[in-house]
């Protein structure tokens, strides 16, 4: 029986096609055609096909959404996706073997090992900002642990949301991965259902709806949240190098990136210089006028455009060194640099997301230090030094879910490391085999001969036992 509920532009949710979904991916599950490995492999092939001749398609809509420049597209949303494919077509055999475990001598004779399980049915719910990768780089890691998943791409990518939504169905098995679009009222209805795991990369408000959905079947939870992530430029950095990777992560997607330095910590020794650089760079990128650039991105909405035009217009937001023009009609934002902010501005508190950059001098590395662990544990943490002693001392005494030397947001695109948060920055982490890991279950499995059966292993207990038993174990 469909439950339609009218929504405000009008289209309709079909809310019992979400239950029909979930249930086919549920019967896909359990009919165990996920199991074998080289059933898994022609959905990872099948999903790379898509991205191959879905390419222009998606891009198209990456460039609606964002404004995002196809070569951006395809650097930071598909190659992406088909890295974190052609690492788990490779490792898929060996990730997915059991681990032989060796026996204490108390415990032999005997076999153990652990095996990689697939979960079941994972409800993956992706954000804006990188629709694609962020939709479909938890799928490939889904897929490889032998799992079946429901898509939740994000409504407020409209075009990227639609575009993979007609091109799941064509390259993937309908029983393995469905997509369902929506905004809150359809990912409500999702989260009504029970699932083995929820992998959500979004923000902290939400993420706390998530885990109590999760709390009522006691699903496990991926969060991949964001946070005020920062870039610490020392006063041995090279500072022309740091301007120019702190401005490419800063201003890619227009600022829009969960791992973009949020605000930088400079030595004051090298400020006027770092700034200096910083507006070259911004040049170099974007002509004097990145409104005609075709290489900078847009603001994804006119609510987010309003959000960051308040913080750029709040008082204690510190000077514009560059940058500060904005065109709400066209979401457009300048790439801008704000200097000395009050630290209690909204900038300094809030998680920017979008193309403003404080710049905050701090007198030394004890003081950066000290700032960095005042706040909550970023998602990644930027040092700039050509000292590895520095970098040492600030990676030692500071937390973050990942970490860059002298460059920035790259850490991200390598799928050997794995890529998450900690704290408020996010539980749990994928890419490469941890994607695969996080997405299995891990059974251990004891394998014991029938005999010998010794009696002495068995009560009543005695002393003699009590003391044997104190020797072997
Ligand atoms: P969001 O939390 O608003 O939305 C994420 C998803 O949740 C969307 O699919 C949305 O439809 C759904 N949603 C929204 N409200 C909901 C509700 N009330 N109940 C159930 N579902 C709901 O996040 P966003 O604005 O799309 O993305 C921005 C945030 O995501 C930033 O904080 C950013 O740092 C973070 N982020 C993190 C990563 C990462 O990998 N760690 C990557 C990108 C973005």
């Amino acid at each position: 029986m469909a439950l339609a509920e009218p929504r405000e532009n009008n289209t309709i949710i079909d809310l019992a096609s979400i239950d029909e979904r979930i249930l086919r991916v549920r019967a896909g599950f359990t009919s165990r055609r996920t199991q074998p490995l080289h059933f898994r492999k022609k959905q990872l092939q099948a999903l790379d096909r898509l991205l191959v001749k879905g390419e222009d398609e998606l891009l198209d809509a990456l460039s609606a959404d964002l404004g995002k420049h196809r070569t951006e597209g395809w650097l930071t949303e598909i190659a992406i996706v088909r890295a974190e494919i052609k690492e788990a077509l490779s490792s898929l055999k060996s990730w997915a073997a059991p681990k032989k475990v060796r026996l204490p001598a108390a415990h032999q004779p005997g076999k153990a090992e652990i095996r990689s399980e697939p979960l079941g049915v994972v409800l993956v719910i992706a954000p804006w900002n990188y629709p694609l990768q962020l939709l479909f780089s938890p799928i490939v890691a889904a897929i490889a642990a032998g799992n079946c998943v429901v898509a939740k791409p994000s409504e407020l990518a409209p075009a990227t949301s639609a575009a993979i939504a007609h091109l799941v169905p064509q390259f993937l098995d309908g029983s393995v991965v469905t997509v369902v679009e929506g905004g809150v009222e359809e990912t409500t209805e999702l989260l009504r259902n029970r699932f083995d795991h929820i992998f959500f990369t979004g923000g902290p408000n939400v993420a706390r709806v998530v885990m109590e959905a999760a709390a009522a079947h006691l699903t496990p939870v991926t969060l991949e949240l964001g946070g005020k992530s920062p870039a610490i430029v020392t006063r041995d950095a090279n500072v022309a190098i740091a301007a120019r990777r702190v401005a490419w992560g800063k201003w890619l997607n227009a600022g829009q990136t969960c791992v973009a330095p949020d605000y930088v910590l400079v030595h004051p020794s090298v400020q006027t210089e770092f700034i200096d650089a910083l507006s070259d760079a911004v040049q170099e990128f974007f002509g004097v006028d990145a409104a005609t650039s075709e290489s900078y991105g847009r603001i994804v909405n006119a609510r987010h455009q309003r959000r960051l035009e308040r913080m750029l217009r709040d008082p204690e937001a510190g000077r514009v060194a560059f940058g500060g023009s904005v065109d709400a009609q066209k979401l457009f934002i300048e790439p801008t640099v704000l200097v000395n902010p009050d630290l209690g501005a909204t900038v300094m508190n809030e998680e920017i997301f979008g193309p403003i950059l404080p710049v905050v001098p701090c007198a030394d590395l004890d003081a950066a230090i000290a700032f960095v662990n005042g706040r909550p544990q970023p998602l990644a943490l930027y040092v700039f030094t050509e000292s590895s002693e520095t970098a040492e001392r600030i990676l030692d005494q500071t937390s973050s879910g990942g970490a860059c030397v002298n460059h920035c947001v790259q850490q991200v695109g390598i799928t050997q490391l794995p890529f998450g948060g900690v704290g408020e920055s996010g539980t749990g982490a994928y890419h490469g085999q941890a994607g695969f890991d996080r997405l299995s279950h891990k059974r251990s499995v004891l394998n014991k001969p029938t005999r010998p059966d010794l009696r002495i292993a068995y009560p009543p207990y005695t002393a003699f036992k009590d003391r044997l038993y104190r020797k072997l174990l």
